[in-house]
Order: structure tokens, then C-alpha cells, then sequence
């Protein structure tokens, strides 16, 4: 993660934005998620997760699928460095429920990113429960 005008930036691959929109659009009602697996520098793949929340307005990844991710991460010599899901009605900010969830570590994966069918993706940088917005530099 570098730091461009003093803001937090990271390398982000486009095609993975284009995935997580899509899978937004597949689950709706529901939020979708996932994770986002890189390394230090960039961010190259975004992974589906199921969603195993019983409530429609909120997610919860399968924990299943977080392992095989783990797993398949290892494989390509990569990471996960972060984890998404999707505003189906709301904008890409993180809601309260969001922020007072108690998943987010200080320690990598602590990248976020909140898609919204309408009004696009924004990372965030979830250490120390502040949600600090992240440039993405799309490669
Ligand atoms: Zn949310």
C-alpha cells in the first residue's frame, strides 16, 4: 500500500471491480460477498463468498468458503488481504452495522471494499475500526 498526496493508496486490478459489480447484481436482494486476495502492494482477485446472513440487509461469510479461499490463495502464492460486499439500496459507505461489527482486524485482511449497484465501489482501510478511505489506482 503506497501514499499518494498524502492519502492511502493501493493497486487495484480493474477486471476484479467488474467482478464484484456483477456479483452484486447476481445476488440482489441480498448483498453479496467475498474476499479480495493480492498481495502487499496490489490487489489482483476478487473471490465470491456465500452469503449465510438470515438477514437480507446484511452479510456474513460462509466459513467454508473463507477457508477454500485461504487455501486457493496459498496456491497462487497470493494472499487475502481484504473482503467485500455490496449496498444493493444504499451507497459505498460503511453503515453503522458495518462499522461496529466486531470482524475487523488490525492486521491484514484489513482492506474493505462496499459496492453499490448505483453509485460504484470505494475501498476502505478497516484498522482500528475507522474505515479509512483508500485511493484505488486502477491497473
Ligand atoms: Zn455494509
Amino acid at each position: 500500500m503506497g501514499s499518494r498526496s498524502g492519502r492511502l493508496s493501493v493497486q487495484v486490478r480493474g477486471e476484479l471491480i467488474e467482478t464484484v459489480a456483477r456479483d452484486a447484481l447476481r445476488c440482489m436482494p441480498r448483498e453479496c460477498c467475498g474476499v479480495l486476495a493480492g498481495t502487499a502492494r496490489r490487489i489482483d482477485h476478487a473471490w465470491s463468498c456465500r452469503n449465510v446472513a438470515e438477514h437480507e440487509a446484511r452479510f456474513e461469510i460462509d466459513p467454508l468458503d473463507l477457508l477454500s479461499t485461504h487455501r486457493r490463495a496459498e496456491r497462487m502464492d497470493l494472499a487475502i488481504v481484504g473482503f467485500y460486499h455490496s449496498h444493493v439500496d444504499a451507497s459505498p459507505i460503511p453503515s453503522e452495522l458495518d462499522r461496529s461489527a466486531p470482524l475487523w482486524p488490525d492486521l491484514p485482511p484489513f482492506l474493505h471494499l462496499v459496492h453499490s449497484p448505483r453509485h460504484g465501489s470505494r475501498l476502505y482501510d478497516t484498522r482500528g475500526r475507522r474505515w479509512t478511505p483508500v485511493e484505488m489506482d486502477v491497473i
